[in-house]
């Protein structure tokens, strides 16, 4: 069966960045590599806004949140961690295991973190040496508003980190203009590419924390490792390891495509396909996990389980029957939730006809009654460029 991505992240790639990673393999270093290096840390530093450091490591989103909670904060230190999700509660465990003290700030499970909750806690936590915050939320599909979250951050005269895995790419998030430190995202998200690489910018706030740090932590993961050799080899070998050289010819093509299609144009290409699924989903009984607003995500789609059926048998029935591929939730959300991901193809209208078509068939297979393209209602709405 080939089955298609409709979870939050892998997704489906484009032909196109598909054939370009079909190529003899470069090496990775040398002029010829220097340019299609350069390029790619160019269009990078547009998508993210950011005039900032910017490193492309071979690695896993996780390992840069290693990577920045390693090089900025040292054993014994504090660090206030927003937790509102699996991916929160995830840094709050990447930062344990590097002996910092986290002070959490929570949300209940479903709602955004609240600016003012982290004023209060940065206040009665003034050794606080950072805050750690997610993005989107991928586990309830909440977003956060990391907007606001950096204001309050900056206030405090703290650097904030952003998991910014599943967002980068997918809604606004221009790195300089909201003041974020480190941001961190990967490849295999919104950016459209297969997994395998993993992009961290660094503000001359971050560097301070960086250059005061003397804890030992390794030398993979280190910030001040990856900047030693783009200030010092950056001529022709600007990493410090490898490069998986076949994943960035990829990722160039794909970025080609973000900035060729606009990133306006790329981020309500997302909206119109969650909208498309929301409404369509709804108009067949289903109930969303997030209710319409800014808190609801365009790049995936959490929706509540209903009680003519489990989580598991419509996914079941989706991949066995169609081949479609989407998401459960994450405990403590296992059974409670399903989750549907908008982005790459899953972002165009043939994918989302074809996930509702799917989803009405199961729904009458179940006896319930639904007319053959009942959860159409929303495909005609706001703006699709595909
Ligand atoms: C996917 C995801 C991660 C994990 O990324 P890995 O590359 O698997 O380490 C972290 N945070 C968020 C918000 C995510 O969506």
């Amino acid at each position: 069966m080939r089955y298609k991505l409709y979870i939050p992240g892998p997704c489906e790639v484009d032909e196109e960045v598909l054939a370009a990673m079909a190529q003899p393999t470069p090496r990775h270093y040398g002029p010829e590599w220097m340019e299609i290096y350069q390029d790619v840390i160019g269009m990078l530093k547009q998508i993210f806004g950011t005039r900032n450091d910017l490193f492309m490591v071979p690695a896993a989103g996780s390992a840069l949140l290693d990577m920045a909670f390693g090089s900025m904060l040292a054993e014994g230190e504090a660090i206030v961690v927003g937790m509102n999700g699996f991916f929160g509660e995830r840094m709050g465990t990447i930062a344990e295991c590097h002996g910092l003290r986290v002070v959490p700030f929570t949300a209940p499970l479903g709602q955004p973190l609240d600016p003012e909750e982290l004023r209060r806690v940065l206040r009665e936590h003034p050794e606080a040496r950072a805050v750690a915050v997610v993005h989107h939320e991928t586990a309830t599909t909440v977003m956060n508003p990391v907007r606001e979250l950096a204001q309050v951050a900056r206030e405090a005269g703290v650097p904030i980190i952003v998991d910014a895995v599943s967002s980068l790419g997918g809604v606004p998030l221009p790195v300089d203009e909201w003041g974020i430190d480190v941001c961190v995202t990967v490849a295999n998200k919104c950016l459209e590419c297969p997994p395998g690489l993993a992009f961290i910018s660094v503000s001359p706030k971050a560097w301070e924390w960086v250059d005061r740090n003397d804890s030992r932590h390794g030398w993979y993961l280190n910030l001040r490792t990856w900047r030693w050799y783009a200030e010092n080899w950056g001529a022709w070998h600007p990493t410090p390891v490898t490069m998986p050289t076949n994943n960035v010819l990829g990722l160039r093509v794909s970025l080609r495509r973000i900035l060729a299609e606009g990133l306006e144009a790329h981020f309500a290409r997302y909206r119109w396909a969650s909208q498309a699924v929301r409404r369509g989903l709804e108009a067949v009984g289903f109930e969303m996990f997030v209710p319409d607003g800014p808190t609801a995500s365009p790049i995936a789609t959490a929706v509540k389980a209903r009680p003519e059926f489990t989580v598991n048998e419509l996914m079941a029935y989706l991949a066995r029957e169609h081949g479609i591929l989407i998401s459960g939730g994450l405990e403590p959300l296992a059974g409670k939730i399903f989750r549907v991901g908008h982005m790459g193809k899953a972002s165009t209208r043939p994918f989302v006809m074809e996930f509702l078509f799917a989803v009405e068939e199961f729904l009458r297979g179940k006896g319930l009654s639904v007319p053959p393209g009942a959860s159409m209602v929303g495909m005609a709405e706001g703006k699709s460029e595909t």
